[in-house]
């Protein structure tokens, strides 16, 4: 982000403009074209300058004059009322330019209303008064308070200050002042505390209007009344550089304000209303500009024929149903059939596959990788740790048991030996399956042709995983699948490239999963119960967070396996999986659970996916309130795949607030995307996905989780516009386009033109 960025103009002398012909190469793609659209010469730069770290161009040292142009580059301590001991503060804020001064708006707004009598207040408002004191007193305690009597014609309030540095003297008897502030109500009088206060000589002075005040995001070296002044000054001659993206009529149509009305009334509004108009105008920009990036890059992607069109008849269908022991569903039906017609283009297959836990995915995945192999090419299902991909292993092998397809599994822990001979494999194009960790994306792995990449669980296999892949291996198809379900807002925008199949319904005959949460002074009877369910013929898991005591006071997986082999289920079978055991004592005793050799497994999250017993009816999960939502959802999907009802049973003594509400949310809801709506709502879209993935910064004013209207109609809008003009060429683009430049520049050309 710019805010962050020492991009080379920060070095450069007083306001640089770098000659347009100085652009960074990446931008060329776009910005080598005529551009019709840009007033010759302006003095402001392709924003780009500053934003793209990768940008080698330094600019040209021109000195302007202190009072010369304003441009976006301008530093900071050029601009009147900063210099350079409020520029540093500035700069800790992240602000380092006009431009990013001007584009950083209020954290919050404060709304005055005008001057009122106190009878006619009401609590919980922000207000000015006036009137006189009537009496002042000093209250004793180790705090020093201090309060004030004010009375107007209508009635009293208290005005009440701590550590009343400066008041006591001004606030006497007898004065007469103006005191701003928010009214509360304490004993059935009005008060205000910590109010702002104006001393009045009489009482001419004119009353105080309603006003709104700014709040910006300040600092201990700045405050945000001097930000607030700072942007004031500087505002007139900023504002003539907020570019127009679009033009008036299509503003007007979807209820938005010019931009440069919006950057206005953001930073210096007069009602409550413009302001709710100018945030929902800025979204609507922001969330075009995230669009329209996105739009690009699928245009890109849709014209591209670098993948194997890999061709899937009614011959390969059969045999591959043929290995199933069951019918597919309808929606994984309608799945293949979005697949299949993919993997037949050129244009590789970018596509999400999102359902619910236990909803079917591995086969729909696993009929793609066939369709692969039956074109005498490869594939991969790269799975995010080991474990899983040892379940997707077996899984496979199963389902695979009747077939000539040649199957292997590769993870970075290998013997030496065994390692070779899949590199071999792989190679000579004699393994045509493989199961991998983030291992196959190691330089020595060499396919003989890959053209189908499945990642499950896309929200640990990071962006640049999938990227590198497919960097290396031409353009595969490739399919995403996750089973926590996004929300809308994300699945446009954080997975807006991707196109999205869902499948919406689970096999049939599942049997609802029963969830309780509970108290550890009831684990005798949870453990009662395990035992019963063991008794009649089924198996349970139990989950911890941690492999053994070490620093933490949390039971540990080591810890309670030993407990309960002597304790509670002493007369059972009880096993322990976790991630630090060696990979084949792991699948052992996997493999062992799923023979039910073991009745009770306890273990760590390494179970939390992809695990697929469906004996297994009963799921316990210890200290429940530790675990993310997304991950209990996950664990609880561990049961209910057979035909046997199932119980997910959260045991903790919920310490915190958010712990407990994640334990609430498991109880009321099963379905997995209720519960990512609650996820999303507990801990806000930041913490969900990386920060930069989300695009978080990309999003001020646009809410990801409330604003999913507005970002629909920005998406259309931004497809549309990218559809009719797919390089933003026309006149009416230019200055669209050099915002979708300064944005994305080098991110949308070097990886997507070629
Ligand atoms: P996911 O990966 O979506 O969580 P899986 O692919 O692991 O789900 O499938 C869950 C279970 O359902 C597996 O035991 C699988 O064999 C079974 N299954 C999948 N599709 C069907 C179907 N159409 N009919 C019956 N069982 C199915
Ligand atoms: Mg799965």
């Amino acid at each position: 982000m710019a805010r962050m960025s020492q991009g080379p103009l920060q070095d450069a002398a007083v306001a640089p403009v770098p000659p347009r012909d100085a652009a960074p190469r990446e931008a060329t793609v776009y910005a080598a074209a005529p551009d019709p659209g840009a007033p010759a010469q302006t003095g402001a730069p392709p924003i780009s300058h500053a934003r793209s770290a990768s940008s080698t161009v330094a600019a040209p040292a021109a000195k302007a004059p202190r009072n010369g142009p304003v441009a976006l580059e301008t530093p900071l301590q050029f601009l009147p009322g900063v210099g350079p001991k409020r520029a540093e503060h500035l700069a800790a804020l992240g602000v380092t330019t006009a431009g990013d001064l001007l584009s950083y708006y209020p954290r919050d707004y404060l709304a005055y209303q005008a001057e009122a009598p106190i009878a006619s207040l009401v609590a919980g408002s922000l207000v000015a008064i006036r009137g006189n004191i009537l009496q002042t007193r000093m209250m004793p305690g180790r705090q020093r308070r201090f309060e004030a009597l004010l009375e107007d014609a209508s009635g009293r309030c208290v005005l009440t200050w701590f550590n009343p540095f400066g008041i006591t003297e001004k606030v006497r008897p007898g004065v007469q002042l103006r005191a701003i502030g928010k009214v509360g109500q304490y004993g059935g009088r009005f008060q205000m505390v910590q109010p702002k206060i104006d001393l009045l000589q009489d009482q001419s002075a004119v009353p105080a209007a309603a006003r709104i005040e700014a709040v910006y995001g300040a600092s201990s070296g700045i405050s945000s009344p001097i930000i607030g002044r700072i942007v004031r000054t500087n505002l007139p001659a900023l504002l003539p550089l907020v570019e127009e993206w679009f033009a008036a009529d299509y503003l007007a149509q979807r209820n938005l304000t010019p931009r440069r009305e919006a950057v206005r009334i953001a930073h210096e509004p007069v009602a409550m209303e413009q302001v709710q108009r100018a945030r929902r105008t800025l979204a609507y920009h922001e969330f075009f500009l995230h669009q329209a990036g996105i739009a690009i890059k699928r245009h890109h992607q849709k014209e591209s024929h670098a993948a194997m069109a890999l061709g899937s008849g009614a011959t390969v269908d059969q045999r591959i149903r043929a290995l199933l022991e069951f019918p597919l569903t309808a929606a994984q039906n309608r799945v293949i059939k979005q697949l299949t017609h993919d993997l037949g283009q050129r244009r590789p297959m970018n596509r999400l596959l999102q359902g619910d836990v236990g909803s079917g995915k591995t086969v729909v995945a696993l009929y793609a990788m066939l369709v692969a192999v039956a074109n005498k090419t490869q594939a991969v299902l790269m799975a995010p740790t080991e474990v899983l991909a040892e379940q997707h292993f077996i899984t496979l092998e199963r389902y695979l048991r009747n077939s000539k397809v040649k199957l292997d599994l590769l993870t970075g822990n290998q013997p030496a030996e065994k390692r070779r001979t899949i590199l071999a494999g792989l190679e000579t194009g004699a393994i045509g399956l493989v199961v991998a960790t983030h291992a196959v994306l190691n330089e020595q792995v060499k396919f003989q042709r890959l053209t189908v990449v499945v990642v499950d669980e896309q929200h640990k296999f990071g962006v640049e995983q999938r990227a590198a892949i497919r960097a290396r291996h031409g353009a595969p198809h490739t399919l995403v699948m996750t089973a926590t379900p996004i929300p809308r807002t994300l699945a446009m925008t954080v997975f807006g490239d991707l196109d999205v199949s869902l499948i919406d319904a689970l096999p049939p005959g599942r049997q609802k999963i029963f969830t309780r949460a509970t108290g550890t002074d009831n684990r005798q009877h949870v453990y009662e119960f395990v035992a019963t369910r063991v008794r009649a013929g089924e198996q349970a898991y139990v989950v911890l967070p941690v492999i053994d005591e070490g620093a933490s006071d949390l039971t540990s997986a080591t810890g309670m396996h030993q407990e309960l082999s002597t304790g509670y289920l002493k007369h059972l079978r009880v096993g322990l999986l976790h991630g630090r055991m060696d990979s084949p004592d792991r699948q052992h005793v996997m493999e062992r659970f799923r023979q039910k050799l073991i009745d009770v497994l306890v273990a760590t999250t390494v179970i939390e996916v992809g695990v697929d017993v469906p004996n297994a009816t009963v799921m316990v999960v210890e200290h429940a309130d530790r675990f993310g939502l997304s991950q209990l959802h996950q664990l609880r999907g561990r049961v209910g795949r057979g035909d046997k009802p199932s119980q997910c049973i959260l045991i903790s003594d919920a310490s915190t607030e958010q712990g407990a509400q994640r334990l609430q949310a498991m109880v009321k809801f099963t379905s997995g995307f209720k519960i990512a709506e609650e996820d999303l709502r507990i801990r806000g879209m930041g913490e969900i996905i990386g920060t930069k993935q989300s695009g978080h910064s990309d999003f001020h004013f646009a809410d990801l989780l409330l604003d999913t209207a507005l970002l629909q109609l920005a998406r259309r809008d931004a497809f549309h516009a990218i559809a009719a003009d797919p390089r933003l060429l026309t006149p009416e683009h230019a200055h669209l386009r050099r915002a979708v430049l300064a944005r994305f520049g080098s991110a949308i050309s070097l990886a997507d033109v070629g």
